[in-house]
């Protein structure tokens, strides 16, 4: 996908449009799972993964990943470098979960002896399905280019799961989205909250992710709340 020169809505977030160079990334407090199947929405959702995916992003970039983070705008507003995106999800795998589950003989909550990492094409007609580098290839992206994207997601899952290791959570599997910029090279994009990852309290083994709405675990806002304030020290001051 193109960023659009014109407003864009997704399932939760917009792409609004800023200049040449720059768009605005607002998070909505809407939530849908199963392929959009299940739909529902929660106040305070799109601030808390607006705040979250921030904070992810500067540590990223403090540790010398390239993301197309520029600055918060507002309460649930990102502004971010233009990118054309690739029509790609990678997912990073630490720990069994999910649709792993169907692909591995192995029990959920299973420690992988190194990450996995897996592509899909992002086609809702097609329900997002698995693909490996031929079919990238065929959609007209590289070897070079998925190697270089498998790179950056090993080192995105090295720099997180340090980081939520010393906060007593689990960084057990995540999606990230890449596109290119202006000057050709190849930056990541879209969010990284707890709507696209997978976070496990490491004492209790809880969610405190998306998966808290996909399977009925809980309050969706109380587990996002919680996991914001284990990455600040801060109880969220606004919904
Ligand atoms: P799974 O393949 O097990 O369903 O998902 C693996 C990881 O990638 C999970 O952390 C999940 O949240 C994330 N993920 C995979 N596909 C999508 C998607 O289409 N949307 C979002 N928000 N997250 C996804």
């Amino acid at each position: 996908m193109v960023i659009p020169m014109e407003v864009y809505e997704g399932k939760a977030k917009k792409v609004i449009p800023l200049d040449d160079d720059k768009v605005i990334l607002e998070f909505k407090d809407d939530a849908t799972a199963f392929d959009g199947k299940k739909k529902a929405q929660f106040k305070g959702k799109g601030w808390l993964n607006a705040q979250i995916s921030a904070l992810l992003f500067k540590v990223l970039e403090e540790s010398g990943v390239k993301t197309h983070f520029i600055g918060v705008a507002g309460d649930n507003r990102l502004i971010v470098e233009r990118l054309r995106m690739y029509p790609l999800e990678v997912v990073v795998r630490n720990v069994v979960a999910g649709s792993l589950k169907k692909r591995l003989p192995l029990e959920e909550g299973t420690e992988l002896p190194e990450p996995i990492v897996e592509l899909y094409y992002k086609d809702d007609g097609l329900g997002d399905p698995m693909i490996n580098r031929y079919h990238a290839k065929v959609l007209g992206i590289g070897e070079d280019e998925v190697r270089e994207m498998e790179r950056i997601a090993l080192k995105v899952n090295e720099v997180l799961r340090k980081y939520f290791a010393e906060r007593g959570i689990i960084l057990v599997d995540f999606k990230l989205e890449f596109g290119r910029n202006k000057r050709g090279e190849i930056v990541l994009g879209d969010e990284i909250s707890p709507d696209t990852c997978r976070f496990w309290d490491a004492e209790t083994r809880e969610s405190l992710d998306k998966d808290v709405f996909r399977f009925d675990k809980g309050d969706l806002i109380s587990a996002y709340e919680r996991l914001y304030e284990r990455l600040t020290g801060e109880t969220p001051n606004r919904r």
